[in-house]
């Protein structure tokens, strides 16, 4: 007698795929080298240059052999610390090349969170440019890291990443010596706080992100989202999983054009579009919203656009409605994503051969040779479809664990393999994911991820404030900002100004406090744990003064 099937546990609307997920990611995304050589790969905008399949590969090739020289070898970390660039692309794809590790780092970081994630991380060598070379120095030279930098003038005591670049490739034979990649190393080393503390180092393997790759690009359905004529504009920062994995990683896979673009400013991504007919747009709801209000969008020619996608943050129907007002032709299609999961868990079908209708609000179905189920966050139960519940994720694409933190990872990553998301959410009646609040702590600006704990631990150091929470309040532009509760010691006069500013010196802008409240007691629970959700709902209500 067969089972019947638990209708607990949903998985995707199309068939699973054979996924050859036991080689190195370099070779992963290059099998089709052969077929794609001389097709635009990487366009540079701010240069203009465009490099085909065959010379990508061959700067990484020279990029790995640089890197050796430099003593990076297997399981060793190099931190990237630079804009999207194609100097970002070979450091990444070389770390791979040499079984190394890429821990990927915002360039807008202070020295202070640059210095936190690269001695976390173990970093050797960081592959920056000149401008940000100052915010790393001290701490380099304090513990022996070596810096490249891949722009003129060089610092003194930099490496220049061109001089690397002309390290002897290797003969094929000797490469294939030294790639002792096992699929199970660690390849991408993003940070994330995940549901709860501090940011912690994500491990990714050369197997989760194959595998992550391939949900969204292989298989029955090739080229899912990407094909080879596809221009992708590359605007969302590659330090982020979301741009790394689902627009670098998939469109190489995919053999697309990647149109590399620094920095988002409306005007100069409107240019770029129109001149480059760029067709995939992957986006976050501030960029859609962006859109949405620049008058300009109507002066240029946009119809080369088929997909926009949105993911990192929410995006409600209003702003779904007013964009489609504005790109008619277009699909617009959340994906939802988080860095412990690979990270894509759901997407939306629409750009799919037989495409599956778009649901508004919804961040698409889950993604093939995956399963996800939704639990009760009290009991852990399993609820079914159309309950909300905290989502959780199992497949080889989720991380390998936490770098040495082996008890938040137990903390994320139950026996069974579900990796809990902190995400409240629902599937409805067509498979359909929805995110409807976050059990976690994080905020997101922008899509940028802010963590609560590493700003009460600074706020809790100023000498004047003895306690402190850190929750998010809503905001039109940003999506959310962090505000905070603070507790200030006896006799303390201390201004919100005064805090904010404290703050501000410390952190990237993102980080940066906008409104301060002074109370009496941060409400915790027994445990002392604190009451987040009351501190929420106070600012959600118009009728409650915090
Ligand atoms: P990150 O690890 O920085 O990618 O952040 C992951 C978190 O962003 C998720 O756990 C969600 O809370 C949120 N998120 C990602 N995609 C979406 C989406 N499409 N809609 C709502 N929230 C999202």
């Amino acid at each position: 007698m067969g089972s019947l099937p638990d209708e607990t546990i949903f998985r995707s609307k199309l068939p699973d795929i054979v996924i050859d997920n036991n080689r190195p990611l370099h070779a992963y995304c290059f099998e089709r080298l052969a077929e794609f050589g001389d097709r635009p790969c990487l366009i540079d905008a701010s240069s203009g240059t465009v490099m085909s399949y065959s010379e990508v590969n061959r700067m990484a090739r020279r990029a790995a052999s640089g890197l050796r020289r430099l003593g990076v070898g297997r399981g060793q970390v190099i931190m990237t610390l630079l804009r999207n660039s194609p100097e970002f692309v070979f450091a990444f794809l070389g770390a791979s090349l040499c079984s190394a590790v890429a821990t990927t780092a915002n360039p807008f970081y202070t020295r202070a969170e640059i210095h936190k994630q690269a001695a976390g991380a173990g970093a050797r060598v960081i592959v920056t440019e000149s401008c940000y070379v100052d915010k790393v120095r001290d701490f380099a030279r304090e513990r022996g890291i070596i810096i490249v930098c891949v722009d003129d003038p060089l610092p003194e005591g930099c490496w220049r990443f061109s001089e690397l670049l002309e390290a002897e490739e290797k003969t094929k034979e000797a490469e294939e010596e030294e790639e002792i990649v096992d699929p199970d190393d660690v390849v991408a080393l993003p940070y994330s706080s995940g549901t709860t503390g501090l940011p912690k180092g994500v491990m990714l393997t050369h197997r989760s992100l194959i595998t992550s790759v391939a949900q969204q690009v292989d298989g029955e359905n090739p080229n899912l989202y990407f094909h080879p004529d596809d221009v992708l504009l590359c605007v969302l920062p590659l330090f982020h999983i979301y741009s790394l994995n689902s627009v670098l990683l998939c469109g190489l896979r995919a053999g697309s054009a990647i149109l590399l673009v620094r920095k988002f400013e409306i005007s100069a991504v409107l240019e770029l579009v129109q001149r480059y007919r760029v067709t995939i747009a992957p986006f976050v709801p501030p960029i859609v919203l962006e859109f949405v209000k620049s008058p300009l969008v109507d002066a240029y020619d946009l119809s080369s656009i088929r997909t926009v996608m949105s993911g990192a943050a929410p995006m409600g129907k209003e702003l779904e409605d007013k964009f489609m007002a504005k790109l008619p032709n277009a699909t617009l299609g959340q994906g939802y994503g988080m860095t412990e999961a690979g990270p894509v868990l759901s997407m939306c079908l629409a750009f799919a051969k037989e495409p599956l209708p778009v649901k508004f609000g919804a961040c698409g179905t889950v993604v093939r040779n995956a399963e996800l189920k939704i639990v009760d966050p009290d009991t852990g139960a399993a609820l079914a479809r159309n309950q909300r519940g905290e989502i959780c994720i199992r497949g080889e694409q989720i991380m390998k664990g936490y770098l040495n933190d082996p008890e938040a990872t137990r903390n994320t990553i139950d026996k069974e393999g579900w990796l809990h998301t902190g995400d409240i959410g629902l599937v409805d009646d067509d498979d359909e994911v929805f995110i409807v609040d976050r059990l976690k702590e994080i905020i997101k600006y922008k899509g940028f991820q802010v963590a609560p704990a590493e700003l009460e631990a600074l706020l809790v150091a100023h000498p004047d404030i003895v306690d402190a929470a850190v929750v998010p309040l809503a905001d039109e532009t940003a999506g959310e900002i962090p505000v905070a509760y603070a507790v200030r010691s006896s006799g303390s006069q201390i201004t919100e100004d005064e805090v904010k500013q404290f703050v501000a010196k410390q952190v990237i802008f993102y980080k940066r406090i906008g409104k301060v409240f002074f109370v009496e007691a941060i409400p915790k629970a027994p445990s002392g744990k604190i009451l987040r959700k009351d501190l929420r709902a106070k600012l959600a209500s118009p009728f409650q003064t915090p």
